[in-house]
């Protein structure tokens, strides 16, 4: 026996893992707090209205304030 122990030990790494990749994703979603409403599309923060007026009217045919509520124009 003893493999039973290693595959716990083996769990226990991928749920910490698991952990340190989901607290870079919640960065990684600050970085990108821009989300398009209809395609879920992120931008950065910095992204200019402009950008994002383009992705809404390119992609979708709608305004600005159709794909980012929160985006104030
Ligand atoms: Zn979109």
């Amino acid at each position: 026996m003893g493999n039973g122990a290693k595959a716990q030990q083996k769990r226990e790494r991928n749920q910490k893992d698991g952990k340190v990749a989901k607290s870079q994703l919640k960065v990684n979603q600050q970085a990108c707090d821009i989300q398009c409403q209809i395609c879920r599309s992120t931008f950065l923060k910095t992204t200019k209205a402009p950008a994002l007026l383009e992705h809404a009217e390119n992609k979708h045919g709608k305004g600005i304030s159709d794909c980012f509520p929160n985006v104030q124009v």
